[in-house]
């Protein structure tokens, strides 16, 4: 079994975990319309963090008013120039307030601080700085219609980018800060204006996102941050007719409530959803690199990543040795508390996602699978689960085919390319995938075949601003990050003047 220790300690994130944790709305930290609050727990100790009020319709409501105010006034006043030179200082007020914002996340979700710090905390700020060059740099495009119907008529044409207007965004608990990132930057720097409500476990580095975004020079009302649960505001937040645009990043089934709650005024939708990634390993793979990719494929932030590598296809060959390693490396993770130093992997984030988790071990051996590593919880205070590796099982397992969204990973064998083929692309989720071969033409062959939104040659989980992230089939609508995500924050509007 991996090893477990002991002890937190806050000491960047102590002030902020103060008192009860207020919304920001329209600039101002203000409770509760109901005054209800909530308590997010420290999923390492299974006690209460912190309080924090409870955003409802009417917060919602409040919120996307001071949203619309704030488009139609300060924001669109601000050139392009000014407003990238805002965002640039978010960046690097993230990371001015790095230790601070890693401790909250670490606190909230369970992950460890230090991954906290040199991924999350990094790329929130990057992509921040990323964001931030694109303001200057939408422009749309001058066409010469040609036109039928009107012969010799001659034109001018252009088109417009504009913003959308008020963007409602969801997010999830697994990257907190990260993910209030992905969403805010682009909107932002699009022009638009943002409702974003966090998720309930983890809803701490998103408010303290928003104060420093206003500290940079961020126009009250532009950003609100409105914590609550997905059932009230998430659901009003989807439904409001005055939101033109609702983002989402979470479970496929809520992907798919969000959508239908966005045909009362047609909002635009952009999902980033559930996956069940293959990570395939050729006969002619690079096996140490291998098996340690396919380690932190699957274990990297508990295996809480939509993108984690949950299915491994071996070369039959390689099979046995990879399964020990990957097993080996499981059994080496320093399982702990997020705030101890030496803590590899955390807890999962709440009881919820512990049953979730831990019903899936069940359910894979009542389906005849065996854990060759892991496969129980952790007897301690808090959310643990060992870090598990399972052989056995069939295409048809829930285990194979639904996301666990924990650090579990099946291992299957194959010996023939085209059937791997069909196999990876047997789900109904398309978000990543991983192929490890020295061979570079079968490398390009499968990213090819592979119905993903990303495909990883040789390495796994390689995240950054430039790069477009999203999903294929069930893994949802639109792209995160790169030059794509702006089309999600933006319409196209032609211009035609007769010469
Ligand atoms: P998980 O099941 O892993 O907790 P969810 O997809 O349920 O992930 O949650 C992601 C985000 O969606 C959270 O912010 C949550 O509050 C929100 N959410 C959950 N249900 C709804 C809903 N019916 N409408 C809008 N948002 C929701």
């Amino acid at each position: 079994m991996a090893t477990t220790i002991d002890t937190p300690t806050a000491s960047h994130a102590a002030g902020f975990l103060q008192g009860t944790k207020q919304l920001l709305i329209d600039g101002q930290l203000v409770d509760a319309a109901s005054g209800r609050t909530f308590e997010t727990l420290d999923p390492g100790t299974g006690r209460v963090l912190a309080t924090v009020a409870e955003g409802d319709a009417e917060d919602i409501d409040r919120a996307v008013r001071a949203a619309r105010r704030a488009f139609e006034g300060p924001w669109s006043k601000l050139n392009p120039s000014e407003r990238g030179r805002i965002l640039h200082r978010v960046g690097d007020l993230i990371i001015e307030h790095g230790e601070e914002l890693a401790e909250l996340d670490s606190l909230d979700n369970g992950k460890p601080k230090a991954v906290a710090l040199a991924a999350d905390v990094a790329l929130a700020a990057d992509l921040f700085w990323y964001m931030a060059g694109w303001a200057t740099k939408i422009k749309g495009g001058t066409v010469s219609p040609s036109v039928p119907y009107l012969p010799g008529a001659e034109f001018h044409a252009y088109t417009l980018r504009e913003p959308l207007g008020v963007v409602g965004q969801v997010i999830p608990w697994n990257f907190p800060l990260l993910m209030a990132a992905w969403k805010l930057g682009p909107a932002l720097t699009t022009g638009n204006t943002v409702v974003l409500k966090p998720a309930e476990q983890t809803p701490l580095s998103a408010l303290r996102l928003g104060e420093l975004l206003l500290e940079a020079g961020v126009p009250a009302g532009v950003v609100n941050v409105v914590p609550g649960y997905g059932e009230t505001a998430g659901a009003a937040l989807a439904a409001h007719d005055g939101v033109d645009k609702i983002a989402f990043t979470g479970s496929t089934e809520v992907g798919k409530i969000i959508a239908r709650a966005a045909t009362g005024n047609l909002k635009r939708v952009s999902l980033e959803l559930g996956g069940k990634s293959p990570n395939v390993i050729f006969d002619d793979a690079d096996v140490d690199a291998a098996i340690a990719g396919a380690a932190q494929g699957i274990f990297f932030n508990q295996g809480e990543v939509c993108s984690a590598g949950s299915r491994l296809y071996v070369a039959e060959q390689h099979f046995d040795q990879v399964v020990e390693g990957v097993s080996a490396a499981a059994r080496g993770i320093k399982v702990g508390h997020g705030m101890h130093p030496d803590t590899e992997m955390g807890p999962l984030v709440s009881q919820e996602q512990f049953d979730r988790v831990t019903g899936y071990l069940k359910k894979g051996q009542e389906e005849g699978s065996s854990a060759v590593t892991g496969g129980n919880a952790i007897d301690r205070d808090g959310f643990y689960v060992e870090p598990t590796v399972i052989t056995g099982a069939g295409a048809d397992h829930a285990i194979v085919r639904e996301e666990v969204f924990g650090p579990v990973i099946a291992a299957l064998p194959f010996s023939d390319v085209d059937d791997l083929a069909r196999q990876a692309n047997d789900s109904h989720y398309g978000l990543a995938a991983g192929v490890w071969t020295r061979d570079v033409s079968k490398a390009h062959q499968l990213a090819k075949r592979i119905q993903a939104g990303t495909v990883h040659v040789n390495t796994y989980h390689v995240f950054a601003a430039e790069l477009p992230f999203g999903g294929y089939k069930q893994s949802g609508w639109g792209r995160e990050m790169g030059e794509e995500v702006l089309n999600n924050y933006l319409e196209t509007k032609s211009v035609i003047v007769a010469l």
